[in-house]
């Protein structure tokens, strides 16, 4: 059946990408591109990064200019999607309006998790996901000299990192006994919790956050469940996120740690794709289904759907990657480490340069390279074969990552 028209939910990353693709592709229907921030869509990594530095300014954060969209046929709408109506193939917007689809793709994206502890409504508290909470968050740093950041997760480290180069007493708390801990492995954790250390910031492990305390609305301290009392000016919360699923599961899609999809990103009404943070899939490069918040899984899987609905139809199977930077550390993971049994280091950790090889049942299934960007650009290579590397191979001496990648072609 040939698509007149395509409607995509969601203006971030993988909504921006696949309107953008489906033109590159020769895509000649309707392109819809419903976004409820009222922002021309806008990269998210910069806001913990050089945007919060105050190194860049909000236009460099945009994709495209707003002329883009008008010049490629792209309608921006600026509304939020409440209701899909799938007898109809319609999508109902908050105005009241309904817009028609022959295809839909969800990419709402995901929202910072809460914790729903007393005094989390005080002036002061952050969470980290849009422009508007970093440009509320810039604005106070400039006048707080103490930072508390709950959670030692990508988003509570980055912004911790930037916090401490501002020059400022920060103090994270985390209920797990390590950084980055669902992400990464424990040597790299560890690199990051010296680094950290080093640049003046204070980790505390296995404490959780009992209460945030006030004066006259605003925030002054944070309670500890060690029974510590903290002051601090801001709480940052950087405790994860949950896929937007209500509108999925308001439509009757299947639901499973996200709206979940098949080998095609198709939801279980054949019609709707879901892409990006929202949706759950089965990889070939994981045990069990997963749902990853990254830029590149965002985009590749934006592509991959922009591919099929132009014709071309493959299942998605991009090796995953993701990259973190904090002050002089960028961190660079290709595959998921989930499961890993055994680690080959490559490299230091006092270097500052080191590689982590991840090994499940001795077959590779992730690189983590802290400062060694010829090594990750080598495992996203060896990653989109079967790797034949055994952690014997890689302890050896002269292992050189790269070269046993193009030795093995
Ligand atoms: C501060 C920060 C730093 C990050 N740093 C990195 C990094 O260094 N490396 C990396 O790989 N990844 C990073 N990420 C993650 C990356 O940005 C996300 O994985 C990526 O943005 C996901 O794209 P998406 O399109 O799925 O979701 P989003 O970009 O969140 O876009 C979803 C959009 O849908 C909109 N929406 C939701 N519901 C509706 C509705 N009903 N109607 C209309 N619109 C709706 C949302 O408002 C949002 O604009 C970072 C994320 C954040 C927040």
């Amino acid at each position: 059946m040939s698509l007149h028209s395509v409607v995509i939910v969601g203006a971030g990353q993988a909504g921006f990408q696949v309107a953008a693709s489906l033109r590159q592709a020769g895509f000649a229907g309707a392109v819809t591109l419903i976004g409820d921030e009222g922002e021309v869509p806008y990269q998210r990594p910069p806001l913990t990064k050089a945007y919060l530095l105050g190194k860049i300014g909000v236009d460099a954060l945009r994709y495209r200019k707003r002329e883009f969209f008008v010049e490629n046929r792209i309608e921006l709408l600026q509304d939020a999607a409440a209701a899909i109506d799938r007898t109809n193939h319609r999508v109902i917007l908050n105005s009241g309006s309904a817009v028609a689809y022959d295809h839909l793709v969800l990419a709402v994206g995901a929202h910072n998790r809460s914790l729903p502890v007393p005094g989390i409504e005080l002036d002061g508290t952050f969470g980290l996901r849009t422009l508007r909470d970093a440009d509320a968050l810039a604005v106070r740093l400039k006048q707080a000299s103490t930072v508390t950041v709950i959670g030692a997760g990508f988003i509570g480290l980055e912004f911790a990192a930037v916090a401490a180069a501002r020059g400022m007493a920060v103090h994270v708390i985390e209920l797990g006994s390590r950084v980055m801990a669902r992400a990464v492995s424990a040597e790299t954790s560890e690199l990051f919790r010296v680094a950290h250390t080093a640049w003046g910031v204070t980790i505390d492990f296995k404490q959780g956050l009992v209460c945030i305390e006030g004066d006259q609305g605003k925030v002054t301290a944070i309670r500890t469940t060690d029974q510590r009392r903290l002051p601090t000016d801001l709480v940052v919360f950087g405790v994860g996120v949950l896929p937007n699923v209500t509108l999925a599961t308001e439509a009757g899609l299947d639901i499973e740690n996200g709206i979940r999809v098949d080998t095609d990103l198709l939801t279980s009404d054949p019609s709707i794709t879901a892409i990006g943070d929202c949706a759950s899939f089965p990889s070939r490069h994981s045990q069990d289904r997963v749902r990853l918040e990254s830029v590149q899984n965002a985009v590749d899987q934006a592509r991959c759907v922009a591919a099929r609905l132009s014709g071309k139809s493959a299942p998605y199977a991009a090796v995953p990657w993701f990259w973190t930077d904090q002050q002089d550390l960028m961190l660079q993971i290709a595959g998921l480490q989930d499961g890993h049994d055994s680690t080959v280091a490559l490299g230091s950790a006092a270097s500052r340069k080191m590689s982590v090889l991840c090994f499940r049942r001795n077959h590779l299934v992730a690189v983590e390279s802290v400062n060694r960007p010829a090594d990750h650009m080598a495992a996203r290579k060896l990653l989109t074969r079967a790797p034949t590397l055994t952690p014997a191979q890689a302890s050896a001496d002269d292992f050189d990552l790269k070269t046993f990648e193009s030795a093995t072609r």
